[in-house]
């Protein structure tokens, strides 16, 4: 049983951050990096930080780590964990902000339980890690890698032409200093994310807490269909070149194509030019998202939704063409830290893979990396409906707090 302080601490946490970035309209997020919604989060971090008596350090790459330093002042071989608090337009509340008042509150419970360990905690909150502003998802992690270059980064821009650049600077970084931080990823011996599960795993499995074994590889591809613009009511059938009518096939073949590999295909984002009701659109560009549990059925699903497509476009007399923007390897966590949590939480804990990305993907590369999952009753994730139980949120504290625990006192 969780002492009460420990609820009471983690009901208030919530409270104050309930409002930030949220739009009545939806009862979604938009905290969007380096906004003002963003800005009053990480404020809110680093208040609550500061009132644990955490030393609170911005990285160079707009990071923000609380660092719990045992006496004696060592400061290597860290459990870092934390997550995120940007926001996805529209998101859902748990997504990030977990892992962050979840790592904040079992600082709280060692405490309270009186352990004092021989190792450093750390307490991270990466920036723009949704990259639903400037395209980039873990920029902050990236950058702090060296995965993403500070020059790519910095050339980034918003849908108003604002650079990630100027977006930065305005927010007080110096971005001549981006880049990777040798110093920062040696303070890191472990670093383990506490997430909100994104899927229905756990309610299958009935536990409240996960353990995730890896990120499946996906990327987004960008599919432009170019027709011909005409007039909705004049022009015959037989005349058409209507780049809508591939684009829909496309939608069908990415269904189509996940059912048969077992994979996910989604078109969420459309473009269509110029979008009147009552004219045949000459140019749909569209946004491929696709996940799979292997890189070989990643490739199959693409190539075959870019087939059907192609094979349309032809009929159509539209010309096609499809661009990789991204890809994202598969990850595997480390098999040492899989172990280390299971041992932690007494052995037998659900273990997972997931389609979604995160920042430990991204530390993964570098240091010995795992993930906790709480269960969200519905799966809905990236929607303000997502949702995880008080009592499942206060287990992934007291889940953390003993995988912290034993790591600080080894
Ligand atoms: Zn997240």
């Amino acid at each position: 049983m969780t002492d009460p302080a420990i609820g009471d601490a983690f009901d208030s946490m919530w409270a104050a951050l309930a409002p930030v970035g949220r739009e009545a309209s939806s009862g979604g997020y938009r905290r969007f990096a380096w906004t003002a919604a963003d800005a009053q989060a990480r404020e809110w971090f680093t208040s609550e930080a500061q009132a644990r008596g955490l030393d609170v350090q911005r990285d160079r790459n707009g990071n923000l780590w609380a660092w719990w330093l045992p006496p004696g002042g060592r400061d290597h071989d860290a459990l870092v964990t934390g997550s995120h608090l940007d926001s996805v337009p529209d998101g859902g509340a748990f997504d990030g902000p977990l892992g962050v008042v979840s790592a904040l509150c079992a600082i709280d419970l060692l405490r309270a339980r009186g352990i004092k360990g021989r190792k450093p905690v750390a307490v991270v909150v990466f920036a723009d890690e949704e990259g639903a502003r400037f395209g980039v998802a873990c920029a902050g992690s990236r950058l702090l890698t060296g995965v993403l270059s500070p020059a790519r980064a910095l050339a980034l821009t918003d849908a108003d032409g604002v650079s990630l650049d100027d977006a930065m600077r305005k927010a007080g970084i110096d971005t001549a200093a981006l880049g990777r931080d040798d110093e920062l990823l040696r303070r890191i011996g472990v670093f383990v994310e506490l997430h909100v599960e994104q899927g229905r795993s756990l309610v299958d499995s009935e536990s409240a807490i996960g353990v995730a074994t890896g990120i499946w590889p996906h990327g987004r591809w960008r599919f432009s269909f170019t027709g011909r613009a005409d007039h909705a009511g004049t022009t015959q059938l037989d005349d058409r070149r209507d780049p809508m009518l591939c684009f829909g096939e496309a939608v069908l073949a990415a269904r189509v194509q996940a059912e048969q590999f077992g994979g996910l295909a989604t078109f969420g984002r459309v473009i269509a030019e110029p979008n009147a009701t009552n004219g045949i659109a000459s140019k749909v560009t569209a946004w491929l998202d696709a996940r799979a549990p292997d890189q070989r059925t990643l490739d199959r699903i693409v190539i075959g939704v870019a087939e059907r497509a192609g094979r349309r476009a032809s009929m159509e007399q539209v010309e096609s063409a499809v661009g990789n923007e991204s890809v994202t390897p598969a990850v595997e966590f480390s098999p040492k830290v899989r172990l280390m949590l299971q041992d932690s939480l007494g052995g037998g804990v659900p273990e997972l893979a997931t389609g979604a990305g995160h920042d430990a993907g991204v530390l993964a590369a570098e240091v010995p990396t795992g993930m906790l999952f709480v269960r969200n009753p519905t799966g809905i994730s990236h929607a303000p409906d997502e949702f995880a139980e008080r009592a499942d949120c206060l287990a992934g504290v007291e889940a953390l707090a003993d995988v912290m625990a034993d790591w600080i006192c080894a």
